[in-house]
């Protein structure tokens, strides 16, 4: 059946109208345009079967992840989404899997306004590799680079919770109700934060995602930008009002929580560096955006990459691990975790 070799499903599954590209999926390349004035911002991210993700995920899900992931890059430069291309092995033809995760993987491109402009598609074992393409004006794009002394350290969300829902996943805890479903849902269908990225253009000095972890990511930020980072334990966001009040958060619980918290990956929440005199002014942003931002500490001048980490009476703390790096001696928390 010709239809379900490789042509056939690109163009069942994968070929959608994109108004938005001169030339879509179909010839040799996609032909784009980028706006007059502005330059493309590019990024790519794989995600390996068994490496970035559980084998038996959901397939809708784990379409929607595949773009998120690469959105998150974007919005983590203040970039505009535009374009993606999608390469996937494949180790069969499954078509209910291929439609699911086409289900997710549009449904997350309507929602960001990015078309489907090409890709590459094989047999071979499960791995997926997005590139993502937005533009910007030149000099507004938000490296790591960019901080400066006495700049504020802000972060979005609730990063943690999609540590503790791979920690729930694999059976590492048991999470008390209605953390679950807050947490799965933070760990499978993360939500690029493209228009706080758009909002922070004027206003941070430097971004990145959080896909390693808050500590590793901070530290990466610091270390492009020359500067050491302290981070404020009393600053972080509260997870322990998620649990709602009765729920058990014992002390075994907010152990794990302020761990993945600080190292788990996957959260592609945004941390960013601004200056004191911004700070009003990202309050408004959160408020617009219905998004919480928390201010957890600052930069200043020291050993470059180096954070330090304060508790409530401002003792320093030291924590064993940073954030998941690959090819790292394996750490038996170390399982199929956080992307990058
Ligand atoms: P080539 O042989 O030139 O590499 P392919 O046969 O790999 O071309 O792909 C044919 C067309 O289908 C190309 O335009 C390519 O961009 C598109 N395509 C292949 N796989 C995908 C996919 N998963 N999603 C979208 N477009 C795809
Ligand atoms: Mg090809």
């Amino acid at each position: 059946m010709a239809d379900a070799g490789e042509f056939g499903l690109i163009a069942r599954y994968f070929t959608r109208p994109t108004p938005s590209a001169l030339l879509g999926p179909g010839d040799d390349c996609a032909l784009l345009a980028p706006t007059p004035g502005k330059v493309l911002a590019v990024t790519t991210d794989m995600l390996v079967a068994g490496v970035h993700f559980l084998p038996d995920t959901d397939p809708e899900r784990l379409g929607w992840k595949s773009l998120a992931v690469n959105l998150s890059d974007l919005a983590a430069m203040g970039a505009t989404a535009r374009w993606v291309t999608l390469a996937g092995a494949l180790p069969a033809a499954d078509e209910a899997w291929l439609a699911a995760f086409a289900r997710g993987f549009f449904a997350c491109a309507e929602a960001h306004g990015v078309e489907l402009v090409g890709g590459d598609t094989t047999a071979g074992p499960l791995n997926l590799c997005v590139t993502a393409l937005g533009e910007i004006e030149p000099d507004q794009a938000l490296r790591r680079s960019g901080a400066q002394v006495g700049d504020e350290v802000w972060v979005s969300g609730r990063p943690g919770l999609a540590a503790l829902g791979l920690a729930h996943l694999q059976g590492r805890v048991s999470l008390p109700e209605p953390w679950p479903r807050l947490c799965l849902a933070a760990l499978e269908k993360p939500r690029p934060r493209l228009a706080l990225g758009a909002a922070l253009r004027s206003v941070a000095h430097a971004a990145i995602d959080i896909s390693d972890g808050m500590l590793a990511d901070l530290g990466h930020l610091a270390r492009a930008s020359g500067l050491a980072a302290t981070l404020h334990l009393v600053q972080l966001p509260q997870l322990r009002e998620l649990a709602g009040s009765g729920a058990r958060y014992d002390a075994d619980l907010r152990r794990l929580a302020l761990e993945c918290q600080l190292s788990g990956g996957d959260d592609y929440e945004l941390l960013f560096t601004a200056a004191r005199g911004q700070h009003n002014r990202i309050a408004e942003i959160a408020a617009e955006l219905e998004l919480p931002l928390w201010c957890i500490g600052e930069m200043s001048a020291g050993t470059p990459g180096a954070v330090q980490v304060l508790d409530p009476d401002g003792e320093p703390v030291e924590f064993a691990r940073r954030g998941y790096e690959h090819f790292q001696a394996a750490v038996p928390d170390q399982a199929p975790h956080a992307h990058g």
